[in-house]
């Protein structure tokens, strides 16, 4: 509701007709209608049991009060040295490494330390709902390039990425790996990217959220180890997929001092501080990530497995992902043109909540795709992909 009536009130341009954000109106959806819920990416799985007690540990302990506003020191020794030994990148903890409210808000304030009115930020296209709406309340504009696809995965179109830089171009929002698609952006497509980015003199702020769920025995590469870039990249991380605790908002964002500084700037005025007993904690979690992170991974693969066997068994053509939490299907086979129409059946027909993919498309792109999650307990994913076969497609 835009308006009130009796009152001058309506909302500021920038937030409106925003509504409310996919990801509320489907869960919203699932509890109303008795769904299985494979919209949104909210985790079913378990967190480290020492990362949990530790976080009561502190609480009890009475770590409840303001953190310094740049973040507890330990999470931030942590992080610049979880940089370091996976993927050779040093920063100083003092200075070059921020901790944030979630991953949203260290992109949020990232995109407003960067950019100001009228610029315009590339990302590839379909992407995370939260890239569009940060541009808007910088009084930016996102500019989606289309990622092709072959039927099977998703790719770069370097042409189409040229083609979108303009005089405007300040910044490009990378996703690595990517969600909504679970692409995992190869080498040589990062190798392309940068090159455009040091060409056109762009800042990058990266979204490495799903940095330690990549199921095909790829390595993650961090786009600011390449050649170039560290000078003009601020990498984005959290802890809610890799820890399966979402709730907790605790993220992160790394790069040079004076992008840091100018992010801590905003980001001081968003929410000061937060999360001061998950701080601690995630410090002693993020040093043995690695050991917990494979257990993680094996449990998610086997989940894509599931889910991506049940699509197909129910008729639909699912696509490869390598990495994150989520699955595109095809729903043409079902006898769906439009993955809107798709979800709004599912639930009444199957049982079932997901996500049409164009809820992430900044530009027109097929409209046939629809987005399944499986970060699930294995009883979820079973009963949603018996549920599934009752398309009979
Ligand atoms: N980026 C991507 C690509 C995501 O999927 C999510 C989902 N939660 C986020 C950012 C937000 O992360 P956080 O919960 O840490 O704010
Ligand atoms: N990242 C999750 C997803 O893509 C949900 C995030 C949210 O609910 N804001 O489903």
């Amino acid at each position: 509701m835009d308006t009130v009536s009796g009152t001058a009130w309506r909302p500021a341009a920038r937030v409106r007709g925003m509504g409310t954000s996919i990801f509320t109106e489907m869960t919203e959806l699932a509890r109303a209608t008795g769904a299985v819920n494979l919209g949104q990416g909210v985790p079913e799985l378990a967190s480290p049991p020492a990362l949990l007690r530790d976080v009561a540990d502190a609480v009890l302990a009475g770590a409840n009060q303001y953190p310094p506003a740049a973040g507890v020191p330990a999470l931030r020794e942590a992080v610049a040295a979880h940089q370091l030994r996976r993927y050779g990148l040093a920063h100083d903890p003092a200075t070059e490494v921020l901790v944030t409210t979630g991953a949203t808000e260290a992109l949020a304030a990232s995109v407003l330390a960067v950019c100001d009115p009228g610029d315009e930020i590339i990302a590839f296209d379909p992407c995370y709902d939260a890239y569009a709406a940060d541009a808007r309340l910088a009084g930016a504009t996102l500019v989606g390039v289309a990622l092709a696809t072959d039927g099977d995965g998703f790719l770069l179109d370097p042409d189409a990425l040229r083609a979108a830089v303009t005089p405007r171009t300040r910044a490009l929002i990378l996703n690595t790996p990517h969600n909504p698609t679970g692409k995992v952006f190869t080498q040589a497509e990062l190798a392309a990217v940068a090159e455009v980015c040091r060409e056109h003199d762009l800042t990058v702020i990266t979204d490495e959220v799903y940095e330690h769920l990549v199921y095909a025995g790829l390595p993650h590469l961090p786009v600011s180890a390449l050649p170039g870039m560290r000078e003009r990249t601020l990498t984005v991380s959290s802890a809610g997929k890799t820890f399966n605790t979402t709730g907790w908002k605790v993220g992160w964002v790394c790069g040079p001092a004076p992008l840091v500084a100018a992010v801590s700037a905003a980001k001081q005025f968003l929410t000061y501080a937060s999360g001061t007993p998950y701080q601690g904690a995630l410090a002693r979690a993020l040093g043995s990530v690695e050991e917990w992170a494979a257990g993680l991974r094996g449990e998610l693969r086997a989940n894509r497995d599931v889910l991506t066997e049940g699509l197909k068994a129910a008729g639909l053509r699912p696509f490869r992902a390598d990495a994150g939490y989520f699955v595109q299907a095809d729903v043409r086979p079902a006898g769906y043109e439009d993955g809107v129409e798709f979800c709004r059946d599912l639930p009444g027909r199957v049982g079932v909540v997901a996500i049409p993919t164009s809820a992430f498309q900044v530009v027109a792109g097929p409209r046939w795709l629809v987005r399944f999650s499986f970060c699930k307990k294995r009883e979820t994913l079973d009963d949603a992909v018996s549920r599934l076969q009752r398309l009979g497609a």
